[in-house]
């Protein structure tokens, strides 16, 4: 990875925010399975890049790329053919 894309880099918790209002719930406690490796860790744990426009989420342990995040005038279009699933709780 190059020194540019490290500057670049947040975590998980930068999309919180977008998440909660998608999802309905606190996402980044979560724990989601990569579909390119198979491992699982909190969305908050996530390596996520991007600007304004839409960010990516790369798995932290083999960085394929598990979503992504676009706000659009028409809505918010979220991508997540990278997992294999999250899992929600049970909300009360
Ligand atoms: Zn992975």
């Amino acid at each position: 990875m190059t020194q540019v894309a490290h500057q670049m880099m947040l975590d998980g918790n930068a999309v919180a925010g977008l998440l909660q209002e998608v999802f309905g719930a606190e996402m980044t406690d979560q724990p989601a399975c990569c579909a390119h490796c198979g491992r699982t860790s909190r969305i908050g744990a996530m390596q996520v890049y991007g600007q304004e426009m839409g960010k990516v989420l790369r798995c932290p342990y083999c960085e394929q790329v598990v979503m992504r995040l676009m706000e659009r005038p028409d809505g918010v279009l979220l991508e997540m053919r990278g997992l294999q699933y999250v899992r929600l709780r049970q909300v009360e």
